[in-house]
């Protein structure tokens, strides 16, 4: 048995979690067993991003939560009002001015057995820290990815558009990556389009037109997707939601991906296969500079 491997990736010791109203150190931040969250990836969560100590898009993030929560019949144990002063309160607590928040929030704890009417509580907790998602260099240089054979899950299963706990499916496509040596894949729906990456939304350009699956073929709708579509339109960059294949990525000018850890980055490479002249292109580029600019605006 080997349960007391060094873990490399434990988190820092003086970590404040945010767990049920309390902020409590994170060696005292656990989850009960029982708790359908870990039982079955029973649950909702978000992942925000604080620049110069103000959450970027907060209510958007907290609608979209309301929403997934809804869908799995959920009630949330909180306002919008108490969540905000909550993850204030989280970042406050670990000094955190830019960084990354993670917001879950589970059934709560029952016993075993399916049945989600039989938990109490559901359990909310909030984590802040840095992170750093992808390499510096890789905004300049661009992700290499590849196309992951497991498919996105059907909307009529577990809708993408959930923010659910239960990321499995991202997680078998992030195997794939990885088998693959790349950071990031490329998840299909079940009619064989497009859909997204394992933890990011994907756009194309093609003769100067922007275009991104539509929230139908099977995608979470990213923050950071909605950002990136105003950004271009502002610049009347024509952005078309549209079914996209396999080829269409690969005749493509340039291809980014979009979300709230990644921001916005170029990918240039898919399958192998270098998109455009190999390098970021001109409009992957200005939209990095002009989401920058956005939250900084914002903040
Ligand atoms: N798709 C998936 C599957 C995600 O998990 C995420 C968030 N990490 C995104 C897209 C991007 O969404 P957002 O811009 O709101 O972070």
């Amino acid at each position: 048995m080997h349960f007391d491997h060094p873990n490399p990736w434990a988190p820092r010791q003086d970590l404040k979690v945010w767990l049920n109203g309390r902020l409590v150190p994170v060696a005292e931040a656990a989850i009960n067993v029982f708790d359908h969250g870990l039982l079955y990836g029973d649950g909702v969560f978000e992942g925000l991003r604080a620049y110069g100590g103000r959450v970027f898009r907060l209510d958007r993030h907290l609608k979209r939560l309301e929403d997934g929560a809804r869908a799995i019949r959920l009630d949330l144990p909180m306002t919008r009002a108490e969540f905000a002063a909550a993850i204030d309160e989280t970042l406050q607590a670990n000094r955190v001015v830019d960084g990354y928040i993670r917001l879950v929030v589970t059934r709560g704890v029952g016993y075993l057995g399916l049945t989600p009417t039989r938990t109490a509580n559901p359990s909310v907790f909030i984590i802040a820290d840095q992170i750093e998602l992808y390499p510096r260099e890789l905004y300049e240089k661009g992700l290499e990815v590849i196309s992951a054979s497991v498919m996105r899950n059907h909307p009529n299963a577990l809708s993408p558009r959930i923010k659910s706990l239960n990321y499995l499916n991202n997680i078998l496509a992030k195997i794939e990556a990885a088998d693959a040596g790349v950071l990031e894949a490329i998840m299909y729906n079940h009619v064989g389009f497009v859909a997204e990456c394992t933890g990011d939304n994907i756009f194309l350009v093609r003769d100067g037109t922007v275009q991104t699956p539509p929230i139908h073929a099977g995608v979470l709708e990213g923050i950071t997707r909605n950002a990136a579509i105003e950004l271009l339109r502002r610049r009347q960059v024509c952005v078309q939601e549209m079914d996209l294949t396999r080829s269409d990525l690969y005749v493509a000018d340039e291809c980014f991906l979009t979300g709230t850890a990644a921001e916005v980055i170029p990918v240039t490479k898919i399958d192998g296969r270098p998109i455009g002249d190999g390098r970021p292109g001109p409009l992957t580029v200005r939209l990095i500079r002009d989401f920058r600019e956005l939250v900084n605006q914002e903040k």
